[in-house]
Protein backbone atom coordinates (compact mmCIF):
# COMPACT_ATOMS: atom_id res chain seq x y z
CA UNK A 1 0.00 0.00 0.00
CA UNK A 2 1.63 3.03 -0.25
CA UNK A 3 4.97 3.98 -1.38
CA UNK A 4 7.83 2.74 -0.83
CA UNK A 5 11.29 3.98 -1.44
CA UNK A 6 12.44 1.66 1.56
CA UNK A 7 14.06 2.85 4.26
CA UNK A 8 14.80 1.47 7.52
CA UNK A 9 14.54 1.81 10.83
CA UNK A 10 16.59 3.75 13.34
CA UNK A 11 16.12 5.67 16.20
CA UNK A 12 13.93 2.89 17.61
CA UNK A 13 16.23 0.35 16.98
CA UNK A 14 19.41 1.85 18.03
CA UNK A 15 17.82 1.98 21.24
CA UNK A 16 16.59 -0.99 21.26
CA UNK A 17 20.02 -2.39 20.20
CA UNK A 18 22.77 -0.51 21.60
CA UNK A 19 24.74 -3.20 21.62
CA UNK A 20 24.37 -3.75 17.45
CA UNK A 21 25.44 0.00 16.98
CA UNK A 22 28.99 -0.63 15.40
CA UNK A 23 31.83 1.94 15.33
CA UNK A 24 33.08 3.93 12.54
CA UNK A 25 35.08 0.76 11.55
CA UNK A 26 34.58 -0.29 7.52
CA UNK A 27 32.38 -3.00 6.83
CA UNK A 28 33.89 -6.32 6.52
CA UNK A 29 34.23 -7.29 2.47
CA UNK A 30 32.19 -10.15 1.08
CA UNK A 31 33.03 -13.54 1.49
CA UNK A 32 34.29 -15.43 -1.25
CA UNK A 33 32.72 -18.51 -2.10
CA UNK A 34 32.67 -20.27 -5.54
CA UNK A 35 28.73 -20.59 -5.12
CA UNK A 36 28.17 -16.92 -5.15
CA UNK A 37 29.84 -16.75 -8.31
CA UNK A 38 28.28 -19.91 -9.59
CA UNK A 39 25.17 -17.79 -8.56
CA UNK A 40 26.22 -14.48 -10.54
CA UNK A 41 26.77 -16.59 -13.47
CA UNK A 42 22.98 -18.30 -13.31
CA UNK A 43 21.41 -14.76 -12.99
CA UNK A 44 23.59 -13.86 -16.26
CA UNK A 45 22.42 -17.03 -17.74
CA UNK A 46 18.60 -16.27 -17.04
CA UNK A 47 18.82 -12.97 -17.93
CA UNK A 48 17.16 -12.88 -21.13
CA UNK A 49 14.14 -14.94 -19.40
CA UNK A 50 13.86 -12.73 -16.15
CA UNK A 51 13.92 -9.74 -18.39
CA UNK A 52 11.48 -11.09 -20.49
CA UNK A 53 9.42 -12.37 -17.59
CA UNK A 54 9.75 -8.54 -15.96
CA UNK A 55 8.66 -6.92 -19.58
CA UNK A 56 5.73 -9.26 -19.29
CA UNK A 57 4.20 -7.96 -16.17
CA UNK A 58 5.07 -4.43 -16.99
CA UNK A 59 2.55 -5.13 -20.11
CA UNK A 60 -0.29 -7.11 -17.91
CA UNK A 61 0.30 -3.82 -15.43
CA UNK A 62 -2.44 -5.31 -13.07
CA UNK A 63 -3.29 -4.21 -9.61
CA UNK A 64 -3.75 -5.15 -6.17
CA UNK A 65 -5.28 -8.80 -6.40
CA UNK A 66 -6.11 -8.51 -10.03
CA UNK A 67 -2.66 -9.75 -10.76
CA UNK A 68 -3.73 -12.83 -12.88
CA UNK A 69 -1.69 -13.17 -15.66
CA UNK A 70 1.56 -11.57 -14.09
CA UNK A 71 1.41 -14.03 -10.99
CA UNK A 72 0.88 -16.85 -13.97
CA UNK A 73 4.02 -16.21 -15.98
CA UNK A 74 5.90 -15.98 -12.64
CA UNK A 75 4.53 -18.95 -11.41
CA UNK A 76 4.74 -21.11 -14.20
CA UNK A 77 8.67 -20.40 -14.62
CA UNK A 78 9.27 -21.37 -11.08
CA UNK A 79 7.41 -24.19 -11.97
CA UNK A 80 8.98 -24.92 -15.25
CA UNK A 81 12.83 -24.79 -13.29
CA UNK A 82 11.57 -27.43 -11.04
CA UNK A 83 10.52 -25.27 -7.99
CA UNK A 84 6.56 -26.71 -6.09
CA UNK A 85 4.18 -24.26 -6.61
CA UNK A 86 1.29 -23.87 -4.51
CA UNK A 87 -0.92 -21.35 -5.84
CA UNK A 88 -3.79 -19.16 -4.43
CA UNK A 89 -2.76 -18.98 -1.18
CA UNK A 90 -4.09 -17.86 2.14
CA UNK A 91 -7.27 -16.89 0.27
CA UNK A 92 -5.46 -14.94 -2.86
CA UNK A 93 -5.93 -16.50 -5.84
CA UNK A 94 -2.86 -14.04 -7.14
CA UNK A 95 -0.54 -15.18 -4.15
CA UNK A 96 1.55 -18.09 -4.77
CA UNK A 97 4.41 -20.13 -2.61
CA UNK A 98 7.29 -22.06 -5.16
CA UNK A 99 9.93 -24.30 -2.58
CA UNK A 100 12.94 -26.11 -3.68
CA UNK A 101 14.98 -28.73 -2.18
CA UNK A 102 14.54 -30.51 1.32
CA UNK A 103 14.80 -29.42 5.03
CA UNK A 104 16.35 -26.43 6.92
CA UNK A 105 17.87 -23.88 6.53
CA UNK A 106 14.83 -22.74 4.97
CA UNK A 107 16.10 -19.22 3.10
CA UNK A 108 12.74 -16.72 1.26
CA UNK A 109 12.94 -14.09 -0.60
CA UNK A 110 9.54 -11.94 -1.36
CA UNK A 111 8.22 -10.84 -5.06
CA UNK A 112 5.95 -8.52 -5.71
CA UNK A 113 4.16 -7.55 -8.88
CA UNK A 114 1.25 -5.33 -8.29
CA UNK A 115 0.78 -2.04 -10.67
CA UNK A 116 -0.57 1.27 -9.75
CA UNK A 117 -4.04 2.80 -11.32
CA UNK A 118 -3.00 5.70 -13.35
CA UNK A 119 0.13 5.73 -13.98
CA UNK A 120 0.22 3.93 -17.98
CA UNK A 121 3.38 4.80 -19.77
CA UNK A 122 5.71 3.99 -22.74
CA UNK A 123 9.24 3.17 -21.99
CA UNK A 124 10.20 6.56 -22.81
CA UNK A 125 11.94 9.61 -21.68
CA UNK A 126 8.49 11.92 -21.95
CA UNK A 127 5.17 11.33 -20.57
CA UNK A 128 3.21 9.43 -22.74
CA UNK A 129 0.36 6.57 -21.70
CA UNK A 130 0.78 3.09 -23.42
CA UNK A 131 -3.06 3.23 -22.59
CA UNK A 132 -4.53 6.27 -21.44
CA UNK A 133 -5.87 5.88 -17.69
CA UNK A 134 -4.47 2.46 -17.21
CA UNK A 135 -2.61 1.45 -14.34
CA UNK A 136 1.16 0.99 -15.10
CA UNK A 137 4.62 0.15 -12.91
CA UNK A 138 5.05 3.32 -11.23
CA UNK A 139 6.57 1.19 -8.53
CA UNK A 140 9.02 -1.23 -10.47
CA UNK A 141 7.26 -3.70 -8.77
CA UNK A 142 7.76 -5.78 -12.28
CA UNK A 143 11.18 -5.98 -11.41
CA UNK A 144 10.70 -6.68 -7.88
CA UNK A 145 8.82 -10.57 -8.88
CA UNK A 146 11.18 -11.10 -11.79
CA UNK A 147 14.80 -10.12 -9.62
CA UNK A 148 13.74 -12.09 -7.02
CA UNK A 149 12.59 -15.31 -8.74
CA UNK A 150 15.79 -14.81 -10.44
CA UNK A 151 17.74 -15.40 -7.08
CA UNK A 152 15.50 -18.53 -6.91
CA UNK A 153 16.29 -19.76 -9.33
CA UNK A 154 19.99 -19.39 -9.16
CA UNK A 155 19.83 -21.07 -5.35
CA UNK A 156 17.96 -23.69 -6.88
CA UNK A 157 20.61 -24.56 -8.87
CA UNK A 158 23.28 -24.55 -6.47
CA UNK A 159 20.94 -26.95 -3.80
CA UNK A 160 20.09 -29.38 -7.36
CA UNK A 161 24.09 -29.56 -7.94
CA UNK A 162 24.40 -30.53 -4.04
CA UNK A 163 26.42 -27.76 -3.42
CA UNK A 164 24.10 -25.80 -1.04
CA UNK A 165 21.36 -27.97 1.62
CA UNK A 166 18.41 -27.35 2.57
CA UNK A 167 15.11 -25.18 1.46
CA UNK A 168 15.04 -21.97 -0.70
CA UNK A 169 11.12 -20.59 -0.98
CA UNK A 170 9.48 -17.96 -3.35
CA UNK A 171 7.15 -15.94 -2.21
CA UNK A 172 4.89 -14.60 -4.80
CA UNK A 173 2.98 -11.78 -2.47
CA UNK A 174 0.10 -9.85 -4.31
CA UNK A 175 -1.27 -6.47 -3.16
CA UNK A 176 1.16 -4.56 -1.73
CA UNK A 177 0.03 -1.43 -3.12
CA UNK A 178 -3.10 -1.39 -1.26
CA UNK A 179 -5.11 -4.30 1.01
CA UNK A 180 -1.21 -5.82 2.06
CA UNK A 181 -1.89 -9.07 0.40
CA UNK A 182 1.16 -10.30 3.16
CA UNK A 183 -0.57 -9.76 6.09
CA UNK A 184 -3.10 -12.26 4.83
CA UNK A 185 -0.07 -14.70 4.38
CA UNK A 186 1.44 -13.79 7.37
CA UNK A 187 -1.84 -14.56 9.27
CA UNK A 188 -2.01 -18.04 7.02
CA UNK A 189 1.25 -18.75 9.08
CA UNK A 190 3.04 -19.51 5.67
CA UNK A 191 6.45 -17.28 7.13
CA UNK A 192 6.54 -19.73 10.06
CA UNK A 193 9.29 -21.59 9.29
CA UNK A 194 11.30 -19.81 7.45
CA UNK A 195 15.08 -18.47 8.96
CA UNK A 196 15.51 -15.35 7.20
CA UNK A 197 13.56 -13.72 4.48
CA UNK A 198 15.21 -11.34 1.85
CA UNK A 199 13.68 -8.73 -0.23
CA UNK A 200 14.79 -5.38 -2.68
CA UNK A 201 12.82 -2.44 -3.54
CA UNK A 202 13.35 -0.30 -6.82
CA UNK A 203 14.69 2.98 -5.88
CA UNK A 204 16.77 5.88 -7.61
CA UNK A 205 19.42 4.77 -5.16
CA UNK A 206 21.88 1.57 -4.43
CA UNK A 207 22.09 0.76 -0.74
CA UNK A 208 21.45 -1.78 2.11
CA UNK A 209 18.44 -0.27 3.82
CA UNK A 210 19.35 0.14 7.17
CA UNK A 211 16.26 3.18 7.53
CA UNK A 212 12.98 1.86 8.69
CA UNK A 213 9.66 2.18 6.86
CA UNK A 214 6.91 4.14 8.74
CA UNK A 215 3.62 1.88 10.27
CA UNK A 216 0.80 3.26 9.22
CA UNK A 217 -3.44 2.25 9.73
CA UNK A 218 -5.69 2.54 7.18
CA UNK A 219 -9.14 3.17 7.90
CA UNK A 220 -13.07 4.44 6.58
CA UNK A 221 -15.46 6.33 8.90
CA UNK A 222 -18.81 6.11 7.93
CA UNK A 223 -21.73 8.66 8.66
CA UNK A 224 -25.34 7.95 8.67
CA UNK A 225 -27.78 10.45 9.51
CA UNK A 226 -31.49 11.48 8.87
CA UNK A 227 -32.56 12.80 5.00
CA UNK A 228 -34.90 15.62 4.65
CA UNK A 229 -35.71 18.80 2.10
CA UNK A 230 -32.71 20.83 2.33
CA UNK A 231 -34.84 24.12 2.41
CA UNK A 232 -38.73 22.69 2.90
CA UNK A 233 -38.42 20.89 6.30
CA UNK A 234 -34.49 20.87 7.44
CA UNK A 235 -34.85 21.06 10.74
CA UNK A 236 -35.90 16.69 10.23
CA UNK A 237 -32.49 16.08 8.59
CA UNK A 238 -29.42 15.03 10.63
CA UNK A 239 -26.37 15.51 7.72
CA UNK A 240 -23.88 12.66 7.57
CA UNK A 241 -21.71 15.03 6.22
CA UNK A 242 -21.73 17.38 9.32
CA UNK A 243 -20.80 14.62 11.21
CA UNK A 244 -17.54 13.91 9.00
CA UNK A 245 -17.26 17.64 8.55
CA UNK A 246 -16.80 18.18 12.27
CA UNK A 247 -14.55 14.89 12.35
CA UNK A 248 -11.91 15.91 9.74
CA UNK A 249 -12.29 19.60 11.61
CA UNK A 250 -10.35 17.88 14.79
CA UNK A 251 -8.55 15.36 12.55
CA UNK A 252 -7.18 18.66 11.06
CA UNK A 253 -6.92 20.20 14.84
CA UNK A 254 -5.03 17.19 15.98
CA UNK A 255 -1.74 17.77 13.54
CA UNK A 256 -0.94 20.73 16.36
CA UNK A 257 -0.75 17.70 18.99
CA UNK A 258 1.59 15.08 17.64
CA UNK A 259 4.70 14.46 17.21
CA UNK A 260 6.21 15.48 14.34
CA UNK A 261 6.89 12.14 12.59
CA UNK A 262 3.00 11.66 12.24
CA UNK A 263 1.43 11.67 8.74
CA UNK A 264 -2.05 12.15 8.46
CA UNK A 265 -4.10 11.70 5.18
CA UNK A 266 -7.27 11.47 4.08
CA UNK A 267 -9.68 11.53 1.03
CA UNK A 268 -13.81 11.77 1.25
CA UNK A 269 -15.31 9.33 -0.75
CA UNK A 270 -19.20 10.11 -0.26
CA UNK A 271 -20.15 13.57 0.72
CA UNK A 272 -23.94 13.09 -0.19
CA UNK A 273 -25.51 13.23 -3.75
CA UNK A 274 -27.23 16.77 -4.26
CA UNK A 275 -27.37 19.95 -2.00
CA UNK A 276 -31.08 19.91 -1.84
CA UNK A 277 -31.47 16.61 0.17
CA UNK A 278 -29.80 16.29 3.89
CA UNK A 279 -26.77 13.95 3.48
CA UNK A 280 -27.98 10.86 5.26
CA UNK A 281 -24.67 9.07 3.92
CA UNK A 282 -20.83 10.12 3.94
CA UNK A 283 -17.66 8.43 4.39
CA UNK A 284 -13.68 9.44 4.29
CA UNK A 285 -10.98 7.59 4.01
CA UNK A 286 -8.02 7.46 6.36
CA UNK A 287 -4.20 6.92 6.60
CA UNK A 288 -2.35 7.32 9.79
CA UNK A 289 1.18 6.91 10.20
CA UNK A 290 3.85 7.62 12.62
CA UNK A 291 7.46 5.77 13.46
CA UNK A 292 6.25 2.97 15.36
CA UNK A 293 2.89 0.80 15.35
CA UNK A 294 2.83 1.58 18.95
CA UNK A 295 2.02 5.27 18.37
CA UNK A 296 -0.21 4.21 15.69
CA UNK A 297 -1.99 2.66 17.75
CA UNK A 298 -2.80 4.87 20.56
CA UNK A 299 -3.40 8.03 17.42
CA UNK A 300 -6.23 5.56 16.15
CA UNK A 301 -7.38 5.47 19.80
CA UNK A 302 -7.58 9.12 19.71
CA UNK A 303 -9.62 8.99 16.12
CA UNK A 304 -12.00 6.74 17.41
CA UNK A 305 -13.05 9.47 20.03
CA UNK A 306 -13.10 11.98 17.49
CA UNK A 307 -15.46 9.75 15.30
CA UNK A 308 -17.92 9.66 18.25
CA UNK A 309 -17.76 12.60 19.01
CA UNK A 310 -18.19 14.24 15.69
CA UNK A 311 -20.76 12.06 15.14
CA UNK A 312 -22.78 13.09 18.65
CA UNK A 313 -22.08 16.89 17.74
CA UNK A 314 -24.03 16.54 14.51
CA UNK A 315 -26.69 13.84 15.79
CA UNK A 316 -25.46 11.03 13.37
CA UNK A 317 -24.08 7.66 13.93
CA UNK A 318 -20.33 6.81 12.79
CA UNK A 319 -18.71 3.52 12.11
CA UNK A 320 -14.91 3.12 12.30
CA UNK A 321 -13.38 0.12 9.85
CA UNK A 322 -9.84 -0.38 9.66
CA UNK A 323 -9.06 -1.63 6.56
CA UNK A 324 -5.42 -2.08 6.87
CA UNK A 325 -2.16 -0.89 7.58
CA UNK A 326 1.57 -2.08 8.00
CA UNK A 327 4.51 -2.60 11.13
CA UNK A 328 7.59 -0.21 10.66
CA UNK A 329 10.36 -2.22 9.22
CA UNK A 330 12.56 -4.14 11.82
CA UNK A 331 15.73 -3.55 10.65
CA UNK A 332 18.31 -6.34 10.98
CA UNK A 333 21.86 -5.13 11.36
CA UNK A 334 23.63 -8.25 10.83
CA UNK A 335 21.60 -8.94 7.80
CA UNK A 336 22.07 -5.31 6.12
CA UNK A 337 25.90 -5.64 6.55
CA UNK A 338 25.94 -9.22 4.93
CA UNK A 339 23.86 -7.36 2.08
CA UNK A 340 26.06 -4.40 1.85
CA UNK A 341 29.44 -6.52 1.64
CA UNK A 342 27.58 -8.04 -1.16
CA UNK A 343 26.25 -5.34 -2.82
CA UNK A 344 30.16 -4.03 -3.30
CA UNK A 345 30.69 -7.42 -4.47
CA UNK A 346 28.74 -7.24 -7.77
CA UNK A 347 28.67 -3.19 -7.86
CA UNK A 348 28.66 -0.76 -9.09
CA UNK A 349 25.74 -1.08 -11.93
CA UNK A 350 27.17 0.65 -15.06
CA UNK A 351 25.26 2.66 -17.45
CA UNK A 352 25.51 3.21 -20.99
CA UNK A 353 25.98 7.20 -22.58
CA UNK A 354 22.32 6.03 -23.84
CA UNK A 355 20.66 5.30 -20.35
CA UNK A 356 22.26 8.42 -18.72
CA UNK A 357 20.84 10.66 -21.96
CA UNK A 358 17.53 8.82 -21.75
CA UNK A 359 17.71 9.24 -17.41
CA UNK A 360 18.39 13.05 -18.06
CA UNK A 361 15.23 13.60 -20.44
CA UNK A 362 13.29 12.38 -17.97
CA UNK A 363 14.44 14.59 -15.26
CA UNK A 364 13.96 17.48 -17.56
CA UNK A 365 10.61 16.47 -17.86
CA UNK A 366 9.67 16.20 -14.16
CA UNK A 367 11.71 19.55 -13.58
CA UNK A 368 14.15 17.93 -11.07
CA UNK A 369 18.15 18.82 -11.57
CA UNK A 370 19.88 16.71 -14.13
CA UNK A 371 21.96 14.34 -12.41
CA UNK A 372 21.14 11.26 -14.41
CA UNK A 373 21.62 7.78 -12.83
CA UNK A 374 23.94 6.92 -10.13
CA UNK A 375 24.65 3.10 -10.26
CA UNK A 376 27.17 3.21 -7.20
CA UNK A 377 26.68 1.45 -3.80
CA UNK A 378 26.01 4.04 -1.23
CA UNK A 379 28.22 3.84 2.06
CA UNK A 380 26.18 1.78 4.91
CA UNK A 381 24.95 4.04 6.93
CA UNK A 382 24.68 2.98 10.42
CA UNK A 383 22.71 5.72 11.92
CA UNK A 384 19.99 7.00 9.32
CA UNK A 385 17.65 8.69 11.42
CA UNK A 386 13.66 8.70 11.42
CA UNK A 387 12.07 6.91 8.31
CA UNK A 388 11.49 8.57 5.87
CA UNK A 389 7.71 9.07 4.74
CA UNK A 390 6.29 5.73 3.36
CA UNK A 391 5.28 2.39 4.47
CA UNK A 392 5.38 -1.34 3.33
CA UNK A 393 3.87 -4.79 4.11
CA UNK A 394 7.34 -6.20 4.01
CA UNK A 395 7.81 -4.81 7.49
CA UNK A 396 4.59 -6.65 8.89
CA UNK A 397 7.25 -10.07 7.70
CA UNK A 398 10.17 -8.11 9.62
CA UNK A 399 8.10 -8.68 13.04
CA UNK A 400 7.31 -12.71 11.91
CA UNK A 401 11.06 -13.34 10.95
CA UNK A 402 13.83 -11.63 9.84
CA UNK A 403 14.02 -9.83 6.48
CA UNK A 404 17.07 -8.70 5.25
CA UNK A 405 16.07 -5.40 2.74
CA UNK A 406 17.84 -3.53 -0.14
CA UNK A 407 16.78 -0.38 -2.66
CA UNK A 408 18.46 -1.49 -6.21
CA UNK A 409 18.73 2.02 -8.61
CA UNK A 410 16.29 1.63 -11.51
CA UNK A 411 15.41 5.38 -12.00
CA UNK A 412 17.46 8.28 -12.33
CA UNK A 413 18.50 10.44 -9.21
CA UNK A 414 15.74 12.23 -7.83
CA UNK A 415 12.30 10.84 -9.66
CA UNK A 416 9.09 11.15 -8.40
CA UNK A 417 7.80 7.70 -7.13
CA UNK A 418 4.72 6.04 -8.00
CA UNK A 419 4.49 7.94 -11.14
CA UNK A 420 5.41 7.86 -14.96
CA UNK A 421 9.21 8.07 -15.07
CA UNK A 422 9.75 4.91 -12.74
CA UNK A 423 7.68 3.24 -15.32
CA UNK A 424 9.15 4.20 -18.53
CA UNK A 425 12.46 2.79 -16.96
CA UNK A 426 10.76 -0.26 -15.80
CA UNK A 427 10.25 -1.29 -19.54
CA UNK A 428 13.63 -0.52 -20.33
CA UNK A 429 17.27 -1.46 -19.97
CA UNK A 430 17.87 1.01 -16.83
CA UNK A 431 14.76 -0.88 -14.70
CA UNK A 432 16.58 -4.44 -16.42
CA UNK A 433 20.20 -3.43 -14.77
CA UNK A 434 18.63 -2.51 -11.61
CA UNK A 435 16.73 -6.19 -11.81
CA UNK A 436 20.00 -8.22 -12.80
CA UNK A 437 22.03 -6.11 -10.11
CA UNK A 438 19.12 -6.87 -7.25
CA UNK A 439 18.98 -10.59 -8.55
CA UNK A 440 22.55 -11.24 -8.30
CA UNK A 441 22.65 -8.79 -4.68
CA UNK A 442 20.37 -11.68 -2.85
CA UNK A 443 21.36 -14.50 -4.82
CA UNK A 444 25.15 -14.03 -3.29
CA UNK A 445 23.59 -13.42 0.72
CA UNK A 446 21.67 -16.25 0.16
CA UNK A 447 24.77 -18.40 -0.51
CA UNK A 448 25.96 -16.65 2.44
CA UNK A 449 23.07 -17.30 4.68
CA UNK A 450 23.50 -21.48 3.16
CA UNK A 451 27.16 -21.61 3.86
CA UNK A 452 27.17 -19.60 7.41
CA UNK A 453 25.12 -21.45 10.29
CA UNK A 454 26.96 -18.59 12.69
CA UNK A 455 25.45 -15.53 10.54
CA UNK A 456 22.14 -17.18 11.02
CA UNK A 457 22.45 -17.29 14.26
CA UNK A 458 23.47 -13.82 14.59
CA UNK A 459 20.89 -12.73 12.63
CA UNK A 460 18.63 -14.58 14.44
CA UNK A 461 19.38 -12.95 17.77
CA UNK A 462 19.32 -9.65 16.66
CA UNK A 463 15.87 -10.41 15.29
CA UNK A 464 15.20 -12.36 18.91
CA UNK A 465 16.14 -8.52 20.71
CA UNK A 466 14.36 -6.88 18.41
CA UNK A 467 10.86 -8.39 18.90
CA UNK A 468 11.22 -9.68 22.64
CA UNK A 469 7.87 -8.90 24.81
CA UNK A 470 6.14 -7.98 21.34
CA UNK A 471 2.77 -9.65 20.32
CA UNK A 472 2.56 -9.40 16.32
CA UNK A 473 -1.03 -8.43 15.43
CA UNK A 474 -1.36 -7.25 11.53
CA UNK A 475 -3.82 -4.16 11.18
CA UNK A 476 -6.24 -6.32 9.32
CA UNK A 477 -10.05 -7.07 9.39
CA UNK A 478 -11.50 -10.81 10.27
CA UNK A 479 -12.25 -12.73 7.47
CA UNK A 480 -11.47 -13.74 4.15
CA UNK A 481 -8.64 -10.81 2.04
CA UNK A 482 -11.05 -7.78 0.19
CA UNK A 483 -11.45 -9.56 -3.29
CA UNK A 484 -12.02 -7.45 -6.14
CA UNK A 485 -15.41 -8.25 -7.15
CA UNK A 486 -15.28 -7.25 -11.33
ZN1 LIG B 1 6.65 -0.58 -4.24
Amino acid sequence: MIHRRSAFLSAVCLLMLPALVSSAAAPAPARPSPNKAAAAASVERHRPELVDLANQVWAFAETALREKRSSKVLADYAEAQGFKVERGVAGMPTAFVATYGEGTPIIAILGEYDALPGISQKAQPTKEPLQAGAPGHGCGHNLFGAASLGAAVAVKELIAAGKLHGTVRFYGTPAEESVGGKLYMIREGLFKDVDVVLAWHPSDETKADTQSSQAMVDFMVEFRGRTAHAAFDPWNGRSALDGLEIFTHALNMMREHVRPSVRIHYVIKDGGDVPNVVPDHAKVWVWVRDSKHTSVDELLERVKQMALGSAMAAGVESTLRVQSGDYEMLVNRAGERLLHANMTWVGPIQYTAEEQEFAKTLQKETGIEQKGLNGAVTPLNENPGDPEGGSTDVADVSWNVPVLHVSVATAPTGSPWHAWPVAACGGMSIGHKGLTFAAKVLAATMVDLFEQPEKRAEIRREFEASTQGSVYKGYIPDGPPPLPKD
